[in-house]
């Protein structure tokens, strides 16, 4: 399967010169999602993994069904504001923009072993706050898997080495 086919390239979204990697156009064929989430999931299996984090909105597009077919758990890690627990909060900033990353400070148990899991790798600055917060929890985060990975942005180097990082797609 070679799954860049079904990845559309939007040009100038959200802003003048960036090249955007639209993954709609892969969700929406229901047999390619599929065998998209289970080439993840037989990247990761073996990790012994307990949870799989997805930060909002994409993250949760890629980390719930890999969470599913896994048979572990998924932890939301939503913008400032969105959960209704008690969250810790921590500061990021993305390839075009900044906010504020939260979980639930009851999410994750001391020990645990996490994937974090989102749609695409840019600048790797998303990633480097799950891993933040995840950490302050007592997680231990495993690695990430991503869909899709820009490697021209060096995200990769922002990861603590010895994190495994697992990618369908590269650019
Ligand atoms: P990073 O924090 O710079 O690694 O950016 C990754 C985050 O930005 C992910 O959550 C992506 O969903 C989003 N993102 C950045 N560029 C793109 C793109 O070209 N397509 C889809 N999402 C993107």
């Amino acid at each position: 399967m070679n799954f860049k086919d079904y990845i559309r390239v939007i040009e100038d979204f959200p802003q003048p010169g960036i090249r955007f990697k639209d993954i709609t156009t892969l969700l929406q064929n229901g047999p390619v999602y599929k065998e998209a989430i289970n080439y993840l999931a037989e990247l990761v299996k073996d990790q012994q993994i307990d949870l799989i984090a997805g930060p909002e909105a994409r993250g949760f597009v890629v980390g719930a069904p890999l969470a599913y077919a896994l048979g572990v758990g998924f932890v939301p890690i939503r913008k400032s504001g969105k959960l209704p627990g008690k969250t810790i909060e921590a500061d990021y900033s993305l390839e075009y923009g900044k906010d504020k990353l939260a979980v639930h400070d009851d999410a994750i148990k001391p020990g645990q072993r996490v994937l974090i899991a989102d749609d695409l790798l840019a600048t790797g600055g998303t990633i480097q706050t799950c891993v933040s917060l995840i950490e302050q929890l007592g997680g231990e985060v495993i690695g990430s898997a991503f869909m899709i990975e820009l490697t021209y942005l060096n995200g990769r180097e922002k990861l603590p080495a010895g994190k495994n990082i697992y990618t369908m797609i590269q650019y």
